[in-house]
C-alpha cells in the first residue's frame, strides 16, 4: 500500500478550524487508500509562548527542563488531531518522538537524530491506524527527552519518511511552495516548481526557514523527494529532489534573507598563530554555531575579528568571547544585534562569472552598505544593516530577473 508522510506546521494547526481542516485532508488521503503518518508542529505560536513563559519564570534554563517544556506543544497538537480524526471515523493514534524511537544525541535544544526505530509505527500502520507523531522531538542515548532545534518538525517528517521508506513526504505550510524569496519580504517572489537538494540545502543554510536545514540534509542523504505545499490552498507546490538543474534554469534560483543572527567583534586581538583557535574552540565546545567570520588586516601587531552567531546564542557567545578576549589581552568586545544577512543562491553560479560583482553593484546603487561577505560555489552572502533588509532583497530580486510581475496573492496568515 502507498505510504504518505504529511507534516503540518504551526500555522496549519493554529486553531480549532485549522485543526479540523487538516483532519479533513488526512481523512481524504486515508479514504483514498493510502497509509498515512502525520507529523504535527505545536499550534501557532505555542513554542514561542512556552519560551516566553520560561523567561518569565526564571533566568536559569537547564536544557533538560527546557526540552521537557517545549515538547509539550507538539503533544497538544497530536492528541487534538487524533480527536478530530476520530470524529471523521478515522482510526488514529498519537505518538511522541520517544514512543516511535527517534533516538538522538544528548545536545538539548539542538539534538541530532542518530537512529529511527520505526517498529512501533509499522505495527500501528499494519493494524490500520493513521499515526500522528509529535514533531521536533526525540529521546537521547541518555534516555532524556530532547528537541531538534527550531523548525525541527520538518526533520522528524523526513526522518520518518526515510525510515519507513514512504512513497511521498509532503510538507504542508502557510505558503504555496518554495519561492524565489520569502514572499513576506519580497511580494514579487515566484513559486519554484522544483529545486534540487543542493540549492535547497544552500537556501536553508543561508537562513530560509521554509525548510529546516537538517530536514534537507536528511532528504538529500536518504534521497527522499519532498513536496512543499500549502494547507490553506492545497494547490500543488514545489518538488525538492535530486534532479540536476537543466541548461534552461536561471543562474540564480533565489534570494534568501535571514534576520536571526547577531554580530560580535573582538577588538585589538594580538596577531599571532593560534589566536583564532583559542577564540573559536570554546564556542564550538558550547555548541554555538559560528557563521560568517571576517578578520581585518593587522596594524601594529593587532587585528579585529568579527563573526556572526544565532541571536538565540548571543548571550552565551558574548560571555565566552569576553572571557577569552580578556585572557588574550584584546582591547574589548562589541556586539551588534541589528544586522541581517542576504544571500543569492543558484547552481548556475558555478559556470557564470561576475555574479558577485553584479550583486555588489546592485547593493551599492540601492545605497546598502556591506559589512561582511562569504561565498560557497553556489551562494554569495552579505551581512548588512537590519534596516536595509527589504531594500536589499527586493533590489537583488529585480536585478537578477526573478520578479514574477505580480504580488503574492495566496493568503499569508498572520503568525498568531
Ligand atoms: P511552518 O510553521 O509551516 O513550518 P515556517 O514559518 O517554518 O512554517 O516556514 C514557512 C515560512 O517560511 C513562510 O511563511 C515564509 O514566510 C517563509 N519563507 C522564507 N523563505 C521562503 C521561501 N524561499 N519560500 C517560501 N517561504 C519562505
Ligand atoms: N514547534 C517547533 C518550533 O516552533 C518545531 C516546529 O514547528 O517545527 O520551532
Ligand atoms: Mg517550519
Amino acid at each position: 500500500m502507498t505510504l504518505i508522510v504529511q507534516k503540518y506546521g504551526g500555522t496549519s494547526v493554529a486553531d480549532p478550524d485549522r485543526m479540523r481542516a487538516v483532519a479533513d485532508h488526512v481523512a481524504y488521503t486515508r479514504q483514498h487508500g493510502a497509509d498515512v503518518v502525520v507529523v504535527v508542529s505545536a499550534m501557532g505560536k505555542s513554542t514561542d509562548n512556552l519560551l516566553k513563559l520560561a523567561n518569565d519564570v526564571s533566568t536559569v534554563h537547564p536544557g533538560r527542563e527546557m526540552d521537557m517544556l517545549l515538547t509539550t506543544g507538539e503533544r497538544v497538537s497530536m492528541s487534538l488531531l487524533c480527536m478530530a480524526l476520530a470524529e471523521r471515523g478515522i482510526d488514529a493514534m498519537s505518538f511522541t518522538g520517544s514512543q516511535v524511537g527517534i533516538i538522538t544525541d544528548t545536545a538539548h535544544g539542538k539534538a541530532k537524530i542518530l537512529e529511527v526505530k520505526g517498529d512501533r509505527l509499522r505495527e500501528a500502520l499494519g493494524e490500520g491506524h493513521v499515526c500522528v507523531v509529535a514533531g521536533f522531538q526525540g529521546v537521547s542515548t541518555d534516555r532524556e527527552i530532547t528537541t531538534l532545534g527550531r523548525g525541527g518538525s520538518d526533520t522528524t517528517a523526513v526522518a520518518l519518511a526515510a525510515a519507513l521508506d514512504a512513497d511521498a513526504c509532503e510538507i504542508y505550510t502557510d505558503v504555496t511552495g518554495v519561492f524565489s524569496a520569502d514572499p513576506r519580504i519580497v511580494p514579487q517572489a515566484h513559486k519554484l516548481s522544483r529545486i534540487n537538494f543542493d540549492e535547497m540545502l544552500e537556501m536553508a543554510g543561508a537562513g530560509s526557514k521554509v525548510l529546516a536545514l537538517r530536514s534537507v540534509e536528511f532528504a538529500r542523504n536518504h534521497n527522499v523527494p519532498l513536496h512543499v505545499r500549502s494547507s490553506f490552498t492545497w494547490e500543488h507546490g514545489t518538488w525538492v529532489t535530486s534532479e540536476e538543474p537543466s541548461m534552461e534554469d536561471p543562474i540564480i534560483s533565489g534570494v534568501v534573507t535571514d534576520a536571526s543572527e547577531a554580530k560580535l567583534t573582538v577588538l585589538g586581538v594580538p596577531d599571532r598563530p593560534g589566536i583564532s583557535a583559542t577564540l573559536f574552540e570554546p564556542l564550538a565546545d558550547a555548541n554555538v554555531n559560528v557563521d560568517m567570520i571576517v578578520q581585518n588586516t593587522s596594524t601594529e601587531g593587532t587585528t579585529d575579528i568579527s563573526f556572526t552567531v544565532p541571536s538565540a546564542d548571543l548571550k552565551v557567545a558574548e560571555e565566552i568571547v569576553s572571557r577569552v578576549a580578556a585572557e588574550m589581552s584584546a582591547a574589548g568586545v562589541t556586539r551588534d544585534g541589528e544586522i541581517a544577512k542576504v544571500s543569492l543562491v543558484g547552481a548556475g553560479m558555478k559556470t557564470s562569472p561576475g555574479i558577485a560583482a553584479r550583486m555588489f553593484r546592485c547593493l551599492a546603487e540601492a545605497n546598502v552598505n556591506i559589512q561582511m561577505i562569504s561565498t560557497s560555489t553556489i551562494r554569495i552572502s552579505v551581512v548588512i544593516n537590519a534596516s536595509d533588509l527589504e531594500t536589499a532583497a527586493r533590489s537583488l530580486h529585480t536585478e537578477f530577473g526573478l520578479d514574477s510581475g505580480e504580488s503574492y496573492s495566496a493568503p499569508l496568515p498572520e503568525r498568531k
